[in-house]
């Protein structure tokens, strides 16, 4: 049999590790963390100024990985077809069925496999574990945060206010430029390695994007 060009295509099963239908189900998966960081904050003797500044660093530092996982991984096209299709089906995916509601989110795999990567320098860096908890907390409150905006972005035409931004930044990345506006909280990142491009805030929707949100006016 031919094989699609990506796994969950021909193992529709396996959506529940590569995606996720709304942030909600990631709540049970990232709790784990959140009780951790609280605990070794609360059993460390790490001053308020070091943990709100432990806390701050590591929401800057989702904030780039938001970008990097994006833009050097998702968008990658890697010369190895497995890989491909593999990937692939983390984001490419979504690109290519915008109205596929499973994949609003991500799954626990992506979690779980990142999550140990992305802390790993911290751990090595910090000696303190109230230091690595206010860093993960943040990180994850964070990447939280992401979640909820990707679902909202997905999920009803807004009109005005921060979401009505990201949503036409990401929207024209979806439909019009997917190699610019990698960024799906701000355009931070995009503006610091050069691939914002301002013509989003002169883009309109299409139709066929309003008619794949959750909420569209389609009968
Ligand atoms: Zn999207
Ligand atoms: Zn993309």
């Amino acid at each position: 049999m031919k094989r699609s060009q990506f796994m969950i295509q021909d193992r529709p099963e396996l959506v529940k590790y590569f995606a996720s239908k709304n942030p909600g189900h990631l709540f049970l998966f990232v709790l784990p963390l959140w009780y951790f960081s609280i605990k070794s904050i609360a059993n460390s003797d790490i001053s308020a100024v070091t943990m709100f500044f432990s806390f701050f660093v590591g929401v800057i530092y989702w904030t780039f990985l938001e970008y990097a996982i994006h833009r050097w991984v998702y968008h990658t096209h890697f010369k190895t077809r497995t890989l491909s299709y593999f990937l692939g089906s983390f984001h490419l995916y979504h690109h290519k069925e915008v109205g596929d509601r499973r994949v609003y989110n991500s799954g626990f795999l992506m979690i779980y496999l990142v999550t140990p990567v992305v802390i790993s320098p911290f751990i090595l860096i910090t000696g303190k574990l109230g230091i690595l908890g206010a860093l993960i907390l943040g990180l994850s409150i964070a990447y939280f945060i992401y979640e909820c905006v990707h679902f909202l972005i997905h999920y009803k035409k807004f009109q005005s206010g921060y979401i009505a931004y990201i949503q036409n930044y990401h929207f024209y990345h979806h439909e019009k430029a997917s190699n610019k506006n990698f960024g799906n909280t701000s355009h931070l990142w995009d503006l610091i390695f050069g691939t914002y491009d301002e013509r989003y805030k002169v883009y309109k929707m299409s139709g066929s994007s309003e008619f794949s949100l959750i909420r569209s006016d389609k009968v």
